[in-house]
């Protein structure tokens, strides 16, 4: 499926547009609608020239939804979505009027992201708002309606026949939409360093949580304690990165959230945008040795708006320079 690329042709494809940049709840929920013009500002400041290519964001169908999320939660989505009153879920997440499109258009535009690297276009990319691991198949949880990176691997398996997909997290909370989503599936390749849930919602994570099943003793749950620093995070990333070379994986979901560097309103982790940075870079090298390079990067959290606009503009960096 892969081109040979030109030395011209941009490597990274960064998606940004309104559609994804509404998704969001507005002041004072710490996910307001500012993250996307945040960080694409800082994006222009870094002088990445031809290395990256901008793209737009597309809407997924109710059916590409469904590879993932079970019908009568999409139609409980679509409900809330017309009324914009009251919660998704039990008081994280608000409905507004529109989520539903809203949401449709984060997950529409990982999928995107993950037709354009199988097109042979390019080898990374880039999606700011989306990463949205908290969303399970039947519910919304943690300010996430729709699961993009859970819809994405089930894209991935039904439309290009890919069997192993891998899923990294270093967002500071556990993705606990990915990891139960796909609890007993040993070919869903699992690795999440996270701050210790008895400290943090989700409160899941734990490092015996291996997997179900078939699929037990195969998934990566790293925890972090509140304030440990880069050299913590390096040390549980070498762990990941072998994890994750033993695995072949045949494609990377990538989710980098923000909210694990220090200064996070509502989380205690302290790393800084290096841990990203060396993360991303990382995970190029071994998607170039498993998967062709193939690499799709999803802002999840982060609420301190420096942050997320310097870890984020890090990971496109590091997909550049990858090469
Ligand atoms: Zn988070």
């Amino acid at each position: 499926m892969s081109a040979v690329l030109e030395p011209d042709t941009p490597t990274v494809l960064v998606y940004r547009g309104s559609e994804i940049a509404r998704y969001g709840f507005g002041d004072p929920h710490p996910f307001g609608t500012d993250r996307h013009d945040v960080f694409q500002k800082e994006l222009e400041t870094e002088d990445l020239g031809a290395a990256i290519a901008y793209a737009s964001p597309r809407r997924a169908t109710v059916d590409e939804l469904m590879l993932f999320h079970t019908a009568d939660y999409i139609d409980h989505v679509s409900r809330k979505s017309q009324s914009g009153r009251g919660y998704l879920d039990e008081g994280d997440t608000p409905a507004f009027p529109g989520v539903f499109d809203a949401a449709s258009d984060v997950v529409g535009t990982t999928l995107a992201a993950v037709d354009a690297i199988m097109a042979g276009e390019v080898r990374r990319a880039f999606v700011p708002i989306a990463g949205l691991h908290h969303a399970a198949r039947e519910r919304a949880a943690g300010f996430c309606v729709f699961n993009d990176c859970g819809v994405a691997a089930e894209y991935l398996r039904r439309n290009y026949g890919l069997k192993r997909i891998a899923y990294v997290d270093i967002d500071a909370h556990h993705g606990d939409g990915m990891f139960y989503g796909f609890e007993d599936d040993p070919d869903l390749i699992f690795a999440d360093i996270h701050e210790d849930g008895r400290h943090l919602y989700p409160g899941t994570g734990a490092e015996s949580e291996t997997g179900t099943g078939r699929a037990r003793g195969t998934k990566l749950n790293l925890s972090l304690p509140p304030g440990a620093d880069d050299a913590e995070f390096r040390r549980a990333w070498r762990r990941v990165e072998a994890y994750l070379d033993a695995a072949r994986p045949e494609f990377i979901l990538f989710q980098c959230g923000a909210d694990s560097l220090e200064g996070d309103p509502i989380t205690h982790l302290c790393l800084t945008e290096q841990a990203h940075a060396d993360a991303a870079a990382t995970l190029c090298r071994l998607a170039d040795k498993h998967c062709e390079g193939r690499i799709v990067g999803t802002g999840g959290g982060g609420y301190n708006r420096r942050n997320l606009a310097r870890a984020w503009t890090r990971v496109v960096r590091s997909f550049a320079e990858a090469g």
